[in-house]
């Protein structure tokens, strides 16, 4: 089975992922993961995307795309696999069709849907302390007492990235980026949407059921 899961930052989409691989009995990357990995074996692509992102540049789609094969061409991996975020522009779902059409393409791609108010809910609550960095979230982890640290009484703050701002133009480039894949693999037939609002144990169950179904 090889999945592609999609989905915007605060869909749960990570743990998702985890999960379905684990159901599947295939693993879960991501391209953070086949960055860091090439970087780490210090292979030829490792080297290309580090000399692109130090003159703060980005890694071409080639170059991930090369990665992604790589790891896709793995015997460990001939039986599936869960791509977490991959591809996220149409020209990458392009070259990745191009390239996987030898060994059958994707069987299905999953996204979990989630409304921007309820995005920018779920992004924008966390807080951490000054002094002891635990993370709290005003909704789901609240400290005891507002603005103050459970463990240290410490200072509790925002982010830069967490702020509203911040957070609602990250929402908007990923819906710009990610509407043509989506349509792209909604005109392939193996578009399988599901609802990202529910508890996390339904998300996971619907997810199950729209990889068999
Ligand atoms: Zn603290």
């Amino acid at each position: 089975m090889r999945v592609i899961l999609m989905g915007p930052p605060g869909s749960g989409k990570g743990t998702q992922a985890t999960s379905i691989a684990s159901n599947l009995g295939v693993d879960a990357v991501s391209s953070g993961d086949l960055f860091r990995d090439n970087q780490r074996r210090d292979t030829e692509l490792g080297r290309l995307a580090r000399s692109y992102m130090e003159r703060g540049a980005y890694v071409p789609d080639e170059v991930t795309i090369k990665m992604v094969m790589d790891w896709i061409s793995n015997p460990a991996h001939s039986a599936g696999f869960v791509l977490d975020g991959f591809p996220r522009t149409h020209a990458q779902a392009e070259a990745l069709d191009a390239e996987m059409k030898a060994l059958g393409g994707v069987d299905r791609v999953i996204f979990i849907k989630v409304s921007e108010d309820e995005l920018i809910r779920r992004l924008t609550g966390r807080q951490i302390c000054r002094d002891c960095q635990t993370p709290y979230h005003i909704h789901f982890s609240p400290s005891k007492t507002e603005g103050k640290c459970d463990n240290c009484g410490g200072e509790l703050y925002q982010r830069d990235d967490d702020k509203a701002d911040v957070v609602t133009t990250r929402i908007q480039v990923y819906n710009q980026e990610t509407e043509p894949v989506v349509d792209y693999y909604r005109q392939a037939g193996i578009l399988r949407e599901v609802d990202g609002e529910q508890d996390v144990g339904d998300v996971g169950k619907a997810m199950n059921a729209a990889i068999g179904g």
